[in-house]
């Protein structure tokens, strides 16, 4: 080992220390941990971060006049300030505590196809536009979005490669379109669309747009008001932050037409026995007792990914997905979803007359964890002609060994299984 790989082999066993999860043995191997793009790790930064709060400030949030509940409000809305830098949110944006990115779209969608004090936004015979690449929560709300409101679903396809192309978003694209959703990387194949351009082209057509980050933000530098994108949704756990955790931002103008989707306390303004008047934003959408310690939670997750620098992650995890994707891309028998994708912490592939929940099953026995199945996206691994696969996703804190260690596995698991 050289110098400076050295040096990078000891920051990295550094790095590893601060997840405790990771230093354990799994079916008696050391746990190597490659299901990131259903949920990361969390570092004891983040940990402590919840902790303290739970220890010293927990109480519930806004109108209350006694410390405890002022200390909890600051924690609350500190954690707000630092997401909304973290992705790039301008004066003219806010932020949404949500449960996830699935309840981000899902207020989003219910939002926008409801009508409550003014119209619903999506009208009948207005046209929503999905890419097939979405993961179910962005396609189910949409669907249903597109029932409720009498508008039509219209289905954004990709080439044979698993790609999208732009010019068949701007054939797709008309003077009906009301909504374009479209997700920053594909969770079931690790494609990274041209998301930039895409939201550019549907917004120059008078389209609301939709980014789904949940697979980029943890290594992705995501600046939400230099993209033409109306509203974005992420969640924690994918960002080495708690569970049950998300947020919806958006352009305040944007948010401002959602018809809430949670009545109650906190996201009102007043109330009498037959009516009430909502909140101003972004209370006016967080209806109820929000997961205060999460959002210090995610916020801490948010400080922790900055510390180390989004584009040091990115080159590091787009560093193992290669080593994956050339080493998978080298066995007989095995085919690579998205073989070029570029930006990617997602290596998803078939193997030949194998299923993948034994491979799955056969690398677990040797202590790697990988995700097999549909990765809820049915439409799209059907549209490209394949079952379920095995997906093998990357984070920080893996290492070029843990690839070695899967390569070697599903070497293995081909020569047992076939
Ligand atoms: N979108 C994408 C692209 C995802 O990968 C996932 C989680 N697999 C989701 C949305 C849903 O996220 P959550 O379960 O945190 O709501």
């Amino acid at each position: 080992m050289g110098e400076t790989q050295l040096a990078r082999a000891a920051a990295l066993a550094e790095l590893r220390a601060e997840f405790p999860v990771l230093a354990q043995n799994v079916n008696g191997a050391p746990l190597g941990y490659l299901d990131n793009a259903a949920t990361t790790q969390m570092p004891l930064a983040v940990m402590e971060a919840m902790q303290r709060f739970d220890r010293h400030d927990r109480a519930n949030i806004h109108r209350g006049v006694h410390t405890l509940s002022q200390r909890a409000t600051d924690r609350f809305e500190e954690a707000r300030e630092t997401l909304k830098h973290f992705v790039g949110a301008g004066a003219d944006h806010e932020l949404v505590f949500t449960s996830g990115t699935t309840d981000a779209l899902n207020m989003l969608a219910h939002g926008l196809s409801t009508a409550g004090i003014g119209d619903a936004t999506i009208k009948p015979g207005d046209e929503i536009i999905v890419s097939e690449l979405e993961h179910h929560a962005n396609l189910v709300p949409w669907q249903q979005a597109a029932r409720r409101s009498g508008a039509q679903l219209r289905i954004l396809r990709p080439d044979a490669q698993g790609r999208l192309q732009e010019d068949e978003l701007a054939r797709l694209l008309g003077p009906r379109t009301r909504v374009f959703a479209l997700t920053a990387c594909a969770n079931a194949t690790g494609e990274r669309p041209p998301y930039e351009a895409m939201l550019a082209r549907a917004a120059a057509a008078g389209a609301l747009t939709v980014l789904d980050a949940a697979q980029a933000v943890s290594h992705e530098t995501l600046d939400v008001a230099a993209l033409a994108c109306d509203f974005m949704a992420f969640s924690g756990h994918k960002m080495y932050g708690p569970m049950g955790m998300g947020a919806l931002v958006g352009r305040r103008a944007a948010l401002e037409r959602l018809e809430p989707l949670r009545y109650g306390g906190d996201m009102v303004e007043w109330v009498s026995r037959t009516d009430a008047s909502f909140a101003a934003l972004p209370m006016r959408l967080e209806g109820g007792t929000p997961n205060v310690s999460g959002a210090v939670g995610m916020a801490a997750a948010a400080s922790f990914i900055e510390g180390i620098g989004r584009e040091r992650i990115d080159a590091h995890v787009t560093a193992l997905r290669a080593q994956a994707a050339a080493g998978l891309a080298a066995m007989r028998g095995v085919t690579l979803m998205s073989p070029e994708a570029h930006r990617s912490a997602i290596v998803s592939f078939v193997t030949d007359g194998v299923h993948p929940h034994d491979v799955g099953t056969l690398l677990d026995a040797r202590g790697i964890a990988v995700r097999t199945g549909l990765h809820c996206a049915h439409p799209l691994l059907e549209y490209l002609g394949f079952g379920p696969t095995t997906r093998a996703s990357f984070a920080v804190y893996n290492t070029h060994d843990e690839v070695e260690r899967l390569l070697a596995g599903v070497t293995h698991a081909l020569e047992v299984l076939r």
